[in-house]
């Protein structure tokens, strides 16, 4: 392949092309292992970001799918309807938390957040109660869209766009010290009666560098956010299918969601798509006799149906033994790790939640800093991939990842200390 052609043709997402013009070419990816054009092997340590949990070009998933495209491709999903979509639906209902009744299909994880926002602003304009506010978290990411955006709170996406974008506030993410200043910030701004929805990350803020929060504070906010009937939209887009040590981040608080967000590892990284989740009552604001009240949006391709019986796919081998034994030994695997590095003197601190784990570096520097390039080499150089964000290391691997890759893994992070200066 022509590199030569990349660099002529092409601008990649999250790049600065005038500083670092050169991607990697990938020739195959297969298991845990992505392979270069000149066949080097690196550990998809991080599920090009967290789809392709079941294993790339997983053989079951590719099987389903090839055979499902030599039936029926696309079709429109307005007045249509087919099995790979109902058999989708059916099966995600069963697994998700059991306040979700009805399944509205998009592209992608930004996609399912500005539906969902669309959908929670709908809600209360369908009942003639006029609210234009949404709070989101501080650091929060949501998607690049207009939309999702909007509701992130990350200055090096959002820069350029601020003056254009929805009515947010954004509230800090609460921890044991400031929960009672976040709790009341929060019924100061809901009990206006102005506040739309809350979006959030539940448990895990991925692209703040995988921040964690305790489902005790997020769960007494939810509680906050009902008595004011405002919609809470968990987006799941990361943390969905398992990642967190429960099939969703939501089963941990026992307040539940309105509406969730969920992509990236939906189709286990075969083939875009997203999906948002809603309650009977949001649904039900959309119901009447006349169009108007109804949800006027739709992309092109939702539910395709290839798509949809990857996911099919993707969640029959979520609930197989195998898969949920993986997750336990990877969750052990990393408590082990995190035990062995702890108190080594360039770890500032640890976290993990399910099979996500992430170390904080002891040294200040910015989130595309010259650090983060540095590890990045390193960890390349030894056969692992890792996408390093400021002073923050993740591991966020396929659940089949064997245990030697892991330790792998492991072994290139504790030898990068040494870069840490
Ligand atoms: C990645 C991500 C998104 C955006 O998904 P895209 O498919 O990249 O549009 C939204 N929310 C969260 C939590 C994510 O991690």
């Amino acid at each position: 392949m022509s590199i030569i052609d990349d660099k002529k043709f092409i601008w990649h997402p999250l790049t600065q092309h005038q500083v670092h013009p050169n991607n990697i070419v990938i020739k195959k990816a297969k298991g845990a292992i992505l392979y270069d054009e000149n066949n080097n092997e690196y550990i998809d340590a991080i599920a090009s970001w967290y789809t392709c949990m079941y294993g790339h070009c997983n053989p079951y998933i590719t099987s389903m799918v090839s055979k499902q495209m030599q039936n029926l491709d696309h079709v429109v999903f307005t007045g249509f309807t087919h099995e790979p979509a109902t058999k989708l639906a059916k099966a995600l209902i069963h697994i998700l938390p059991n306040n979700q009744r009805k399944l509205f299909f998009s592209d992608n994880g930004s996609t399912s957040v500005d539906v969902a926002i669309k959908m929670a602003l709908q809600f209360h304009y369908n009942q003639g109660d006029k609210r234009n506010k949404i709070i989101a978290f501080e650091n929060g990411f949501h998607g690049d869209t207009f939309g999702a955006m909007s509701v992130s709170g990350l200055s090096v996406y959002n820069g350029p766009f601020k003056d254009f974008s929805l009515d947010v506030e954004r509230i800090p993410v609460p921890n044991d010290s400031n929960i009672d200043e976040v709790k009341k910030q929060f019924i100061d701004l809901t009990s206006k009666g102005n506040v739309a929805a809350f979006v959030y990350e539940p448990l895990v803020q991925g692209a703040a560098a995988m921040k964690m929060h305790k489902a005790e504070h997020l769960n007494d906010l939810l509680k906050i956010a009902k008595d004011y009937s405002v919609i809470t939209i968990a987006d799941e887009v990361m943390t969905g299918f398992g990642k967190t040590g429960k099939n969703f981040a939501s089963e941990f608080m026992t307040q539940l969601p309105e509406i969730i967000c969920l992509s990236k590892s939906l189709t286990g990284g075969l083939v875009p798509m997203a999906i948002t989740s809603c309650s009977e009552h949001v649904y039900n604001a959309f119901l009447g006799p006349n169009m108007e009240k109804g949800f006027f949006h739709g992309h092109t391709y939702s539910a395709n149906p290839t798509s949809c019986t990857a996911a099919l796919a993707s969640i029959e081998l979520l609930n197989t033994v195998e898969i949920q034994e993986s997750i336990k030994r990877i969750k052990d695997s990393h408590k082990t790790f995190i035990s062995r590095i702890d108190k080594h003197p360039k770890v500032k601190s640890t976290r993990q939640q399910g099979i996500i784990m992430a170390i904080d570096f002891n040294i200040e520097t910015d989130r595309y800093g010259d650090l983060r390039f540095k590890l990045f080499d390193f960890y390349m150089s030894k056969g692992v991939y890792l996408r390093p964000l400021g002073n923050t290391v993740y591991i966020l691997a396929p659940y089949i990842i064997s245990e030697e890759q892991l330790s792998k893994t492991y072994n290139a992070i504790e030898e990068s200390f040494e870069l840490i200066e």
